[in-house]
């Protein structure tokens, strides 16, 4: 009998194993595929790797901004893939040596939960069978195939199809759906010259961020040569030899087509429970996700869910992490750590993007009385010396007492620099605790400590 099992070895699945082996625990951890999950294997760390490659490309050849002049600039597809595979890689081997220091035992097959009581529940891989007093569910999310006719076509890919191994080079590719997955594929293939559509349902790319920020993406991403539809209503996808034709309706109501190499299938992931329950054992799902109640408890006696799976969950990688350590302390018995209310969301397009608490619009919309400062890219030294399209960040704090409630960045190190905002707001602090502190010269950090002191 082990403590604990879990069933999905992504961020959530090591985390939580890494988590309960340091408290001593026995732990037990099936993955059917591979260690590291979607986040190492094919999604967060791939992408970044091929979008590092694509702007390192889109920079050779447009060095002229920064007084470099270059010629014969080779684009070596599968040396970027190879470089991809390469981190990847690392990264796996030092989670594989995690495990083995934590003496976590890994059971490569796809896991089946068989009985689930109020002692125990056993759990089905290959053909053997192991129990665990607590068993936590980290079965992540697969991409979501919308119902539409030719979605099975050979050349309608998902984001699995174009991140690992070799990848897929196309000279056009038609994207369906503008959320992130959309647009960090549109920004990798535009990088590479390549010609890239992208067919969104709603009124705007990137739907949950702020409006501004949505129309800054769209702004670089035409620059780009990125043909994006908005209010798209897809139809159908039929091949004629080996291309793909996208028939849709434009936000005008006229039927369309457009034809390229390839189509990706961008509409979001679904939670992967397929097969997990057996022998008539019916945990509470909702669209196939576990629900739980805040604690990460399913509706099943001592069985958890972490991450992706987890219904109403926002699926990044620092939630699935964040609820590992959450759900492996509520189980022994200790207080959460993590703020799960405090969610960073990124963007990796040149500029990135970052977002955290509150908006503008959501401030206005809840009543809240706000200040906000605006600072453009323009005018820090760094973000200039940096170059590319300009930006800004927004930084939002409470009319009463100066706290701050939220920021919303369009710059250089967007991604980098929405921790130490995360911090601030986790902390309570004031714009005016913010504007005190001293920010090293020159940093686009420096964009944060000028906003916060137009907010005294
Ligand atoms: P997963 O990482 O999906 O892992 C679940 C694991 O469970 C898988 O390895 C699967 O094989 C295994 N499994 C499933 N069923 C079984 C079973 N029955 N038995 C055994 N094993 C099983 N998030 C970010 O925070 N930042 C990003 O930049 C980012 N970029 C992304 C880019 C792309 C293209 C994609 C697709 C996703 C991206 N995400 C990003 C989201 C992030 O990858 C997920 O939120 C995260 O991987 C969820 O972690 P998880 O542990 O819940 O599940
Ligand atoms: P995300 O949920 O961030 O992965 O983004 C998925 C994106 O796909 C969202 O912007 C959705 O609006 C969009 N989307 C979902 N279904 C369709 C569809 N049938 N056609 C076009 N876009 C879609």
């Amino acid at each position: 009998m082990f403590d604990i099992a879990i069933i999905g070895a992504g961020p959530g699945g090591y985390t939580a194993a890494d988590e309960a082996a340091r408290r001593g625990k026995s732990v037990v951890l099936f993955e059917r595929n591979l260690l590291g999950g979607t986040c190492l294997n094919r999604g967060c760390v791939p992408t970044k790797a091929l979008l590092r490659s694509s702007k390192t490309y889109a920079e050779a050849i447009g060095g002229s901004e920064y007084g470099i002049a270059s010629s014969g600039v080779q684009l070596d597809f599968s040396a970027m893939h190879t470089r991809k595979a390469k981190i990847v890689t690392s990264l796996r081997d030092g989670l594989t040596k995690l495990m083995k220091k934590d003496k976590v035992k890994l059971i490569e097959g796809e896991a089946q939960i068989v009985s689930a009581n109020d002692a125990s529940c056993t759990i089905v891989c290959g053909n053997m069978e192991y129990e665990a007093r607590e068993t936590v569910i980290a079965t992540g999310s697969v991409p979501k195939r919308i119902p539409i006719p030719g979605i099975e076509l050979p050349g309608v890919l998902t984001s699995d199809d174009i991140l690992e191994g070799e990848g897929k080079d196309l000279s056009s590719l038609i994207i369906i759906g503008g959320g992130v997955i959309g647009v960090e594929c549109a920004e990798i293939y535009a990088a590479l010259g390549r010609q890239v559509t992208i067919l969104e349902a709603m009124e705007r790319i990137l739907p949950p961020f702020d409006k501004e920020i949505a129309q800054r993406v769209n702004m670089h991403l035409k620059k780009s040569n990125v043909k994006i539809e908005i209010a798209a209503r897809v139809a159908e996808i039929t091949q004629q030899d080996d291309i793909l034709c996208v028939r849709y309706c434009n936000k005008k109501g006229d039927e369309q087509q457009i034809c390229a190499r390839g189509v990706l299938i961008a509409t979001g992931r679904t939670a992967e429970t397929t097969g997990l329950f057996v022998n008539n054992i019916h945990a509470k799902l909702e669209h196939g996700a576990l629900v739980c109640d805040n604690d990460g408890r399913s509706s099943l006696p001592h069985v958890w869910a972490i991450g992706d799976v987890r219904a109403g969950t926002t699926q990044l990688a620092h939630v699935a992490m964040a609820q590992a350590r959450n759900v492996i302390r509520v189980i022994c018995h200790e207080e959460q750590l993590m703020n799960e209310q405090l969610i960073p969301s990124c963007v990796y397009t040149s500029p990135e993007v970052a977002s955290i608490g509150i908006t503008e619009t959501e401030a206005k919309e809840r009543g809240l009385l706000i200040r906000t400062a605006k600072v453009v890219t323009g005018s820090n030294a760094k973000c200039l010396i940096e170059g590319g399209d300009s930006g800004y960040l927004k930084l939002i704090s409470a009319k009463d007492n100066g706290r701050i409630l939220g920021a919303q960045l369009v710059c250089p190190r967007a991604t980098d620099l929405i921790g130490e905002l995360t911090v601030a707001i986790a902390q309570d602090m004031t714009a005016a605790q913010l504007a005190a502190v001293i920010h090293p010269h020159p940093t686009v950090n420096e964009l944060i400590a000028e906003a916060a002191l137009q907010l005294i």
